[in-house]
């Protein structure tokens, strides 16, 4: 699924974040950037040890939720992977959604910043962090609208999700943006 929004766009498509040939692969990262399952993972198996270790030697206090950082992207078919740091969920009134706006902000001003024409992230805080899907795929979706708003903006974004539960949530918002 596509969607245009002004110069830029949204793509949702099912698949493997590691095989997503973008400018930049966005990781879901814990704070201390330690390497965990999920698309971290994947991502760090699939890049190589290059990875961790410029995020080590760059970010030795690691990277507090709600945030992101840059690295190069190793052996994957990207120019950076921006490590975001969604929140774990603690019941929804821990600024959960705020700090998942937040990191998936951070990924797109870094986009920017290094002049990025395209973007791929995973459904952020919804593996082991337990963040749930339908509010995920809301806040995610809404920031990326809001960010693409900007008429100096011209960015493809994609959200890469791994079955059919999570593409069907995030297309169920998207098509909810088209009127
Ligand atoms: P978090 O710790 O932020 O919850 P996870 O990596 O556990 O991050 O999961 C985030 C989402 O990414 C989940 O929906 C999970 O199913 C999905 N996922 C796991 N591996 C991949 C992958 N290789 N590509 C895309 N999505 C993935």
């Amino acid at each position: 699924m596509k969607v245009r929004f002004g110069l830029s766009c949204v793509e949702l498509l099912q698949g493997d974040i590691v095989l997503q040939a973008a400018d930049a692969i966005v990781n879901a990262a814990n704070t201390d950037l330690a390497g965990g399952g999920g698309v971290d993972g994947a991502i760090h198996r699939a890049g190589g040890p290059s990875i961790m270790e410029e995020t080590r030697v760059r970010y030795p206090l690691g990277c507090p939720t709600g945030d992101a950082v840059v690295s190069k992207a190793g052996l994957l078919p990207a120019k950076f992977v921006f490590h975001a740091v969604g929140p774990v969920w603690r019941g929804g009134q821990h600024r959960e959604p705020e700090l998942l706006r937040s990191c998936i902000r951070r990924c797109l001003e870094l986009a920017i910043k290094n002049a990025c024409r395209s973007i791929a992230f995973p459904a952020i805080s919804t593996g082991v962090y337990r963040f749930p899907v339908d509010l995920a795929a809301e806040n995610a979706l809404d920031e990326v609208r809001a960010f693409l708003a900007d008429p100096n903006v011209t960015l493809i974004v994609r959200f890469v999700l791994f079955d059919a539960g999570t593409y069907g949530a995030f297309a169920r918002v998207l098509e909810s943006f088209v009127d």
